[in-house]
């Protein structure tokens, strides 16, 4: 990455859930950095730290809006985008179009509008704020209005000095030829499941049975990778509450019905379940003692860990079942037969229950 060699328009293209934004990001930093490596940024100077925040007055966005249900005060809302797009970004820059709308809250079809162009080459015409690149980061660049994309082709062919433009497309076959031939096109191949796996683990979304899993499903995309996991995620979570539900209804058959299904799952996902579990109790707790600003639960979580802690769980049977739970934990680590454990501890939490 010197940057004497560098072309003036760059463009990252590559499949969705692929790193093509967070190697523009990357470019960006590293061509404001202060104290730049051979390979990468310092991380550390101030072009660095606002790079990081999305703040650097010389990097600049670019991206498609769409209508919204909102009453749009034209000045507010270009803030109040900006600022969502940074959110949307730090979130989860492997992201596509849809998150983006969804994200924003965008009803009606988004692009870059008509205005964008001039916008663009007065930005650049000014001198940059910290002496070094001027950058604009222009995403998804496929949406621009045609007559924007044409109205951009000059100044792609002569841009003012230090000038760098950084277009992210997934879908380069949609933007005009006469903007493609005058890009440098650097292709960002999808992940590699060696790669999904410990970002997965990294971020504490999984197991890694599961992990492994879900890179096999996700099929080079990260995206996709970060979604499976929250359903698994999810489906871990209700199967907990199904089991609370049966340890307290004391129906035998029920009981029994339920130990042969979470005998049956791996090791790992017994382990994630029974962490699981106790991720629930220390919710319940929380909950009981008014310290719901701490809690993780996402809101369509909260009614049942509400109703949990409010009509069925003292702290002191918390602290009695979470014993348990650990307990299991325990001796799962340590091959224990998994259908006798699982019906001890059904009965025990039972017991407690009632
Ligand atoms: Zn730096």
């Amino acid at each position: 990455m010197r940057q004497d060699h560098l072309a003036h328009a760059l463009l990252f293209h590559g499949p969705e859930g692929s790193a093509a934004l967070p190697l523009a990001l990357a470019l960006a930093t590293y061509v404001n950095c202060e104290r730049p490596g051979d390979a990468d940024s310092c991380g550390q100077c101030p072009a660095c730290q606002k790079a990081a925040k999305l703040v650097h007055p010389d990097v600049n966005f670019v991206f498609p809006l769409g209508g919204s249900s909102k009453n749009d005060d034209v000045a507010d809302t270009k803030v109040d985008h900006l600022k969502a797009w940074r959110t949307f970004v730090f979130d989860n820059p492997y992201s596509n179009l849809h998150d983006w709308a969804v994200a924003a809250g965008f009803e009606k079809g988004l692009n870059i509008s008509k205005g964008v162009a001039k916008q663009i080459i007065q930005t650049l015409s000014l001198k940059s704020f910290e002496g070094g690149y001027k950058t604009m980061v222009i995403w998804c660049p496929e949406l621009m209005h045609p007559a924007s994309a044409n109205a951009l082709l000059k100044i792609l062919e002569e841009p003012p000095e230090k000038t760098l433009f950084l277009m992210v497309s997934h879908h380069p076959d949609h933007l005009l030829t006469t903007i493609l031939s005058r890009t440098q096109k650097i292709l960002v191949r999808a992940f590699t499941d060696e790669e999904i796996i410990p970002e997965l683990l990294r971020r504490e979304l999984c197991a890694e049975t599961t992990a492994h899993q879900i890179a096999t499903l996700a099929d080079g995309s990260l995206r996709e990778a970060f979604l499976l996991a929250e359903d698994a995620k999810d489906e871990h979570t209700s199967t907990v509450r199904d089991w609370l539900r049966v340890c307290y209804s004391k129906d035998i058959n029920a009981i029994c019905s339920i130990v042969e299904n979470l005998a049956a799952l791996s090791k790992e996902n017994q382990k994630t379940l029974l962490l699981t579990a106790i991720n629930v109790l220390r919710e319940c707790l929380l909950d009981k003692s008014q310290l719901t600003r701490m809690m993780r639960t996402p809101e369509s979580e909260r009614e049942f860990i509400q109703k949990l802690a409010t009509n069925v769980l003292t702290s002191e049977k918390i602290n009695q079942i979470y014993e348990k739970m650990g307990d299991a934990h325990y001796h799962i680590e340590r091959n224990a037969n998994s259908k006798v454990l699982f019906m001890e501890l059904t009965f025990a939490v039972a017991r407690i229950l009632r």
